[in-house]
C-alpha cells in the first residue's frame, strides 16, 4: 500500500493481494483510505470495479468523498467475480521477501477484514460461517500461518483418521467464512449507488491516460492490470481453474487437499465448486483439460464412501 505524486495528483495503490485479494478487501482498503487524512475530501477517482475498487470506493464515500469508478471490465467480468471465496489471507506474498512493517500490516488488515465480513454475514452479503477440513497424509502439529491470522479462525482443531468422515487422512479442522464474490459484489455495487457513486467504463493504456482524469485523487484498484499501466515489473500472475457443479445446498463444509496437487471444494450458494490450479507466473487463460480430470477424478475418489 503506498501513495505517489504525480503533476500534483495523489495516486493510491491498492493491488497485488494474490490469492488473498477478498478476504483482505476491507482491510487493504482500509489502509489505501488512510493515505488520504489530512486531505479535504472532494471528488476522487477509483480505477476498478473488482472487490478492492468497490470496497475502497464504499470506505471513501462514507468518509465523505464523491466517488467515481472508471473501469475496463464492470464487476460481473472481474477476477473478484470469479474468487473461491474463502476467508483466507493465504498465498499474499512471497515468505523471503516480507519485511516486519509488511507482514505487521497484513496482520492488521486481515484482522480489519475479518471484523468487516463478520458484521455482513447473512444472505444479503452472501456471507456465512462454515466449518473447513483441510487434509493429508502426515499429522498435523499447531496450525499452520502467522499466529495473528490464525487466531481469527475459530474452534480449530487436529484429527486422527477415525475422528471425521474422510477415510484415511490426517484433518485439520476449523472455521472460517464463505463469501460468496457474485453476491458480495452485486450487492456493494448497490451499495455504492444508493449512496451516490458513478460508473464509467473506460480503460486506462499509459500513466498519462490516467493523470488526464479531473479528479486530483486517483485509487489504483487494477488488480493485475496495474503492472501494464503503472510499469510495476514485480507484479506477476498464479493462474487459477475451476470446476463448477450444481450448487448442493446439503453440503454445509469446505475440504481443502485430499489427494494429489492443489484440491478444494466450496459449496458456494451459486455453484458446488471443485479447485483448482495455483500457478504462478502463468498468464495464460485456457482451460486445462488435464486439470479438469485430475479435480473432478481426485473429489470422485475422496468422496465416494459418502451419500
Ligand atoms: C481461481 C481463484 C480463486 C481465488 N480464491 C480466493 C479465495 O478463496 N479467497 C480470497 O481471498 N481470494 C481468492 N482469490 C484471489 C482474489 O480473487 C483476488 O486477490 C482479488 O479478486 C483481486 O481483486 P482486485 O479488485 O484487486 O482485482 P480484479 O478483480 O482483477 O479487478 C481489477 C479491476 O481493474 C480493472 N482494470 C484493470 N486494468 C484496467 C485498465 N487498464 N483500465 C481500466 N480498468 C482496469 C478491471 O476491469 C477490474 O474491474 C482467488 C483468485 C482466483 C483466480
Amino acid at each position: 500500500m503506498k501513495s505517489e505524486t504525480y503533476d500534483q495528483k495523489t495516486i493510491v495503490h491498492n493491488y497485488g493481494h494474490g490469492g488473498g485479494g477478498l478476504s483482505l478487501s476491507w482491510g487493504s482498503s482500509a489502509l489505501a483510505v488512510r493515505e488520504t487524512v489530512g486531505m479535504q475530501p472532494g471528488d476522487v477517482a477509483v480505477i476498478g470495479s473488482g472487490i478492492m475498487g468497490l470496497t475502497s470506493a464504499r470506505l471513501l464515500q462514507d468518509a465523505g468523498w464523491n466517488v467515481t469508478i472508471y473501469t475496463r471490465d464492470v464487476w460481473r467480468h472481474t477476477t473478484s467475480n470469479v474468487a473461491a471465496g474463502e476467508w483466507a489471507p493465504y498465498s499474499v506474498y512471497e515468505g523471503s521477501r516480507a519485511s516486519p512493517a509488511f507482514l505487521s500490516q497484513l496482520d492488521w488488515a486481515s484482522r480489519v477484514s475479518h471484523h468487516a465480513y463478520t458484521n455482513l454475514t447473512g444472505p444479503d452479503y452472501g456471507i456465512r460461517f462454515l466449518e473447513g477440513y483441510t487434509l493429508r497424509g502426515r499429522p498435523f502439529d499447531g496450525f499452520d500461518g502467522r499466529a495473528e491470522i490464525a487466531s481469527l479462525f475459530a474452534h480449530k482443531a487436529n484429527l486422527e483418521p477415525g475422528e471425521h468422515p474422510f477415510g484415511d487422512w490426517y484433518a485439520q479442522r476449523f472455521v472460517t467464512m464463505q463469501i460468496d464474490p457474485g453476491v458480495l459484489l452485486r450487492r456493494l455495487v448497490q451499495d455504492f449507488q444508493v449512496a451516490g457513486g458513478r460508473f464509467v467504463v473506460r480503460e486506462f493504456a499509459t500513466l498519462s491516460d490516467v493523470l488526464s482524469l479531473d479528479e486530483g485523487v486517483i485509487f489504483n484498484c487494477t488488480g493485475l492490470g496495474a503492472g501494464e499501466l503503472f510499469g510495476d515489473e514485480e507484479l506477476t500472475a498464479a493462474k487459477g481453474q475451476l470446476v463448477f457443479l450444481p450448487p448442493d445446498p446439503a453440503i454445509d463444509y469446505f475440504t481443502f487437499g485430499g489427494g494429489s496437487g492443489v484440491l478444494y471444494m466450496f459449496p458456494r450458494s451459486d455453484v458446488l465448486l471443485l479447485g483448482g490450479t495455483f500457478k504462478p507466473g502463468d498468464y495464460t487463460r485456457h482451460v486445462e483439460a488435464d486439470e479438469t480430470e485430475r479435480i473432478v477424478d481426485a473429489h470422485a475418489s475422496l468422496f465416494a464412501g459418502f451419500g
